[in-house]
């Protein structure tokens, strides 16, 4: 019989260690080379068949002594381009790169994990993809997804953790349904004619327009959308013009469009096309012209009732209460949701934030640090929804 909590308690200090090695040597998503080494090196030691997939990604390969279903456990690996300001002594030796979503905790459980499913394949029907995934705060999965992570064999089912510090350590975030944003970008010039500013009727202003187009944007989300559906549409970046007395040639607008909706493929068109039109409409209005390029970025997530169900099961066994739960939602989005589109899957959060400990800031953020207390936890997840996964036989 397996006595999970002993067993991760027993690799808790190997599994801490492991999480500082890799926040001392952050790398940027595709270039995890240094990580992606260690990890390859750390799964054969298991006796997984171990693959190098999508450049720097790694799936180790669990075959369980009984036949069933696949299932992926994923973690990302990428780390920011943040100088890191912790003053931690496994601080960042990787000048301007910083491990600041924790996704280095990601891995070191997932290995954990892997070191003790391993243990027990005589326990486990059907097979573990170990998944790490690289280049997460860009996309990454789908380049996997094309690698063909999700066959040979074919995969049933998909659980992913991500460690929070909005939500408090001991806390679970868990919710049904689309619980991270699409995304899709965009870059937008507005074109007009240069000139001199004492003679604006001989010129046409590309930044009056510009003006007026952000401004309108803004009444998509407050009059044409459903306001039960979710939609942020942002400008991130302007850039025009080179002199206080020049007219402007050119306006280069770059933003975001975020939405949950239900329907995504449906909805979402009809979003577009009512952007196009208010930029359309505005530059036909002021006589200027647009060049308009949407980078399709995320589709939502999408949790799945019944793997929300194996994790609300094992979070109480983990945990030992079950008033743990915040149904958490957000507009960020998350590259797991391809894997969410093409199987049944769940990605839940794991409550970091302590603020004695000072892990309450945020994601992204240069003093951004784990509670690695919690990091036990992750790995208890981890085994105890692969084994009701697998050892459910429906
Ligand atoms: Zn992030
Ligand atoms: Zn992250």
């Amino acid at each position: 019989m397996i006595n999970i909590k002993q067993e991760v308690e027993a690799l808790e200090e190997e599994l801490i260690d492991l999480r500082r090695d890799f926040h001392m040597h952050p790398e940027l998503g595709f270039q995890e080379f240094r990580t992606s080494k260690i990890i390859y090196e750390y799964l054969n030691n298991l006796g997984l068949e171990v693959k190098k997939i999508a450049k720097t990604g790694v799936v180790g390969l669990l075959k369980g002594e009984k036949p069933g279903k696949t299932l992926i456990l994923r973690a990302d690996m990428d780390a920011l381009p943040v100088t890191e300001k912790t003053g931690l002594d496994y601080a960042s030796v990787n000048k301007g790169l910083m491990h600041a979503c924790g996704h280095d905790g990601h891995i070191a459980m997932l290995l954990i994990a892997a070191k003790i499913l391993v243990n027990h394949k005589g326990q486990i029907s059907g097979n573990i993809k170990f998944v790490f995934q690289p280049n997460e705060e860009e996309a990454g999965a789908l380049d996997m997804i094309k690698e063909g992570v999700l066959e040979d064999p074919k995969v049933d089912g998909a659980f992913a953790i991500h460690l929070w510090t909005p939500l408090k350590s001991g806390e679970i975030g868990l919710a049904e349904g689309p619980v991270m944003g699409a995304l899709e970008e965009f870059e937008l010039t507005i074109m007009g004619k240069a000139g001199h500013t004492g003679s604006p009727h001989e010129a046409i202003d590309p930044i009056l327009a510009s003006t007026n187009i952000i401004q309108t944007l803004q009444s998509i989300q407050t009059r044409e959308i459903d306001p039960l559906l979710p939609t942020v549409i942002m400008i991130g970046k302007i850039n025009g013009g080179t002199g206080r007395n020049i007219i402007a040639d050119k306006v280069e607008i770059g933003g975001t469009i975020r939405f949950l909706f239900k329907d995504e493929e449906k909805e979402k068109g009809i979003l577009l096309e009512k952007f196009e039109r208010v930029i359309k409409g505005i530059c036909e209005a002021m006589n200027v012209k647009y060049k308009l390029d949407f980078i399709p970025s995320n589709p939502a997530l999408l949790n799945n009732q019944d793997m929300v169900n194996y994790v609300r099961k094992a979070s109480i066994e983990t945990f030992g209460v079950d008033d743990n739960f915040v149904k958490y939602r957000s507009m960020a989005g998350e590259d797991f949701a391809e894997f969410s589109q093409r199987v049944p899957s769940v990605l839940y959060f794991i409550g970091n934030g302590n603020e004695e400990k000072e892990t309450n800031y945020p994601h992204h953020h240069s003093k951004f640090n784990l509670d690695e207390d919690t990091l036990k936890y992750g790995v208890e997840m981890h085994i105890r929804t692969a084994i009701a996964f697998l050892n459910n036989k429906n």
